[in-house]
């Protein structure tokens, strides 16, 4: 049909189309050479205890600088390295950079809090990942209650022999199990709990719900129910005190998002350790 309206016509929508495969080509080559030489650095956001605003954990954020292009963040790039395999090379730089600097923070002689690594459906089905995490906390001399995994809901559920193998493996190394985005999938709390989840990220949606009360609804069943089955819940992207005071008064136990902090690179980190309190106790 685009040849019959005219050459002029099939030609354009012909350059379109490689365009877009160019423009995406282009990108992966540019993935595969960041992973190669290694374009990316981590920041870490605070989570914190939701009554006294002490520090407990810290996420790791990947971000690539790009050379030319600048700072770019993960929403931009991980889709991609999922769907070329690259989320695998770049599992693997994020969990060695994050185990280094917790061992630098460490030699410092740092009050360290753990911190909490973000891995996708991908890399858990990925048969090396629980033996990668291993050997990394064994080189670096980490115990594994420093190293927190975040998975979420659709990721943890997956029935695939790999996923549950790795499952179990992480379990055994004992490092902690947080489900990210809690509430945007369709588990249930005794799933979770049957597979020995710590910590329930509650997705940001909720967070922003409160103000209408759909959050609290939420908020309310999870924190009853988690308390019960001995669950931390964390509320994610929490950006004003009004939803702080709600969280507290709705028994979060935990909160995270850019009231208390942003993502800071690892220079601005130790002072928050030493600083331990992020907020003045509710
Ligand atoms: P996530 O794990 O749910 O992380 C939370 C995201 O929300 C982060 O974005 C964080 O900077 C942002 N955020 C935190 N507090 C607030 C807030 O108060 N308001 C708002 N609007 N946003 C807030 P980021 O760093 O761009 O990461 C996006 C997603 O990319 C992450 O979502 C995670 O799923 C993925 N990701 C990040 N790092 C990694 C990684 O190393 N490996 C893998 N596989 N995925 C990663
Ligand atoms: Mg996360
Ligand atoms: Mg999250
Ligand atoms: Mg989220």
């Amino acid at each position: 049909a685009a040849k019959a309206a005219g050459k002029g016509r099939y030609h354009f929508y012909h350059s379109h189309l490689s365009d877009t495969l160019l423009l995406k080509l282009d990108k992966e080559r540019a993935l595969r050479d960041a992973v190669a030489s290694d374009q990316f650095v981590m920041h870490y956001q605070p989570r914190v205890e939701a009554v006294s605003g002490r520090l407990s954990s810290m996420e790791a954020l990947v971000r690539w600088k790009h050379p030319e292009r600048g700072m770019i963040y993960p929403n931009d790039f991980i889709g991609l390295a999922e769907d070329t395999g690259l989320i695998m090379p770049l599992g693997e730089l994020v969990i060695e950079k994050v185990c280094a600097q917790v061992a630098e923070w460490k030699a410092c002689g740092m009050a360290i809090v753990p911190v909490s690594l973000n891995v996708s459906a991908h890399q858990l089905r990925n048969e090396r990942l629980a033996g990668f995490i291993e050997d990394c906390l064994q080189r670096h001399a980490i115990e594994p209650a420093l190293i927190e995994v975040e998975l979420t809901e659709s990721a943890m559920l997956d029935n695939s022999v790999a996923s549950r193998r790795q499952l179990i493996e992480l379990r055994r190394l004992g490092v902690k199990l947080l489900i990210d985005d809690f509430g945007t999938g369709y588990s249930s709390l005794a799933q979770l709990h049957q597979l020995d989840v710590d910590v329930l990220k509650v997705d940001r949606a909720f967070t922003t719900a409160l103000a209408d009360g759909n959050g609290e609804v939420m908020f309310r069943a999870v924190t009853s129910m988690a308390e019960a089955l001995d669950i931390r819940v964390v509320a994610e992207g929490v950006e004003t005190a009004e939803q702080l005071r709600s969280l507290q008064r709705l028994h979060c136990d935990e909160v995270q998002g850019y009231l208390i902090a942003r993502a800071l690179p690892a220079a601005e980190i130790p002072s928050l350790f030493t600083q331990r309190f992020l907020f003045a106790p509710a």
